[in-house]
C-alpha cells in the first residue's frame, strides 16, 4: 500500500549553520512521534546536501534535492547530476516545481528528459505539476494537470512508474496563504488517481502517494491529509521551522 509523505521544500533557504540547527531540531522531534506509515523527507540547497545527508543518518529523516539536471556530465557550468546527488547519498529528487518550470523555462519535454535521467540513476522522483489561478477560474485545471502528467510522464513504463511521487501544488496557493480547500484538493487528487488507473491499472494508480502542496500549515494540514487520496504534503514556509513541520507530520 502506498505511504504518507511529509516533505519540506527548503527553496533557497537555509545557510550551513541554519541546515544543521534544523536537522538537528527535525530528528529530535521525530524520535517523539510514532510514525511507521509515514516518510519524512527535507529538500535543502545542493551546497547543504551533504551535511544533511550525513546528519540524518540512523534517522527516519529523508534527504532529497530540489532540481538536477538531465545530462550525465558535461560542460554544464552551475549544474548538477543525477549520479552527483546518488554518489552523495541522496535518493529522492524534486523535480517540476512550478518555480522551475515559471523562472526557469522547465518545460514538460525537459521535466521528461529530466525524469528519465533520475530514474537511470535510481533516483526516486517527486513530480510537482499543477494549475495556475487562470486555468482554474477558466474551467481547465483539470486539463492542465492531465497535460503535464501525460507529456512528462506516461512514456514511462508501470514498474518504472511505481518510483514516482505525485505533488499536485496549485500555482494560486504555493507562498500566497491560500490553500485549495481540502474538498479541491480531494477532487483533484482523485481525478489524478483516476487518470493514472487508465493508463498504467488500478494497482498502479493505487500504490503512487499523491502529496498536496501549497500554503499546508499547521492548522489546516490535519483536513487536508484526511482526505482519501491525499497521501501527505510537500510543504514549502512551514518546513523551515522544526515546531510547524513536525506539528504538520503529526497530523496523520
Ligand atoms: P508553501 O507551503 O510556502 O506555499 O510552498 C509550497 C511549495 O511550493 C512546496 O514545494
Amino acid at each position: 500500500m502506498r505511504k504518507n509523505i511529509v516533505a519540506g521544500n527548503w527553496k533557497m533557504n537555509n545557510d550551513l549553520k541554519a541546515t544543521k540547527k534544523l536537522v538537528k531540531k527535525i530528528r529530535k522531534s521525530l524520535k517523539k512521534s510514532d510514525l511507521k506509515d509515514t516518510r519524512v523527507i527535507i529538500a535543502p540547497t545542493f551546497v547543504n546536501l551533504a551535511t544533511a545527508v550525513k546528519r540524518s543518518k540512523k534517522s527516519k529523516l529523508e534527504v532529497a534535492a530540489q532540481n538536477m539536471h538531465q545530462a550525465k556530465n558535461g560542460a554544464f557550468t552551475g549544474e548538477v547530476s543525477a549520479e552527483m546527488l546518488r554518489s552523495i547519498g541522496v535518493k529522492t529528487v524534486i523535480l517540476g516545481h512550478s518555480e522551475r518550470r515559471a523562472y526557469f523555462g522547465e518545460t514538460d519535454e525537459l521535466l521528461a528528459e529530466k525524469v528519465n535521467a533520475a530514474l537511470a540513476n535510481k533516483l526516486e522522483v517527486i513530480f510537482c505539476f499543477g494549475e495556475e489561478l487562470a486555468d482554474r477560474k477558466a474551467g481547465k485545471e483539470e486539463a492542465v494537470v492531465e497535460s503535464q502528467i501525460k507529456n512528462a510522464l506516461f512514456h514511462l513504463e508501470a514498474e518504472a512508474f511505481k518510483k514516482i511521487v505525485l505533488a499536485y501544488e496549485p500555482v494560486w496557493a504555493i507562498g500566497t496563504g491560500e490553500t485549495a480547500s481540502p474538498e479541491q484538493a480531494q477532487d483533484m487528487h482523485a481525478f489524478i488517481r483516476k487518470t493514472l488507473a487508465d493508463k498504467y491499472g488500478s494497482d498502479v494508480a493505487n500504490s503512487v502517494s499523491i502529496l498536496y502542496g501549497g500554503s499546508v500549515k499547521p492548522a489546516n494540514a490535519k483536513e487536508i491529509f484526511s482526505k482519501p487520496d491525499v497521501d501527505g504534503g510537500l510543504i514549502g514556509g512551514a518546513a523551515l521551522k522544526a515546531e510547524d513541520f513536525s506539528a504538520i507530520i503529526n497530523a496523520f
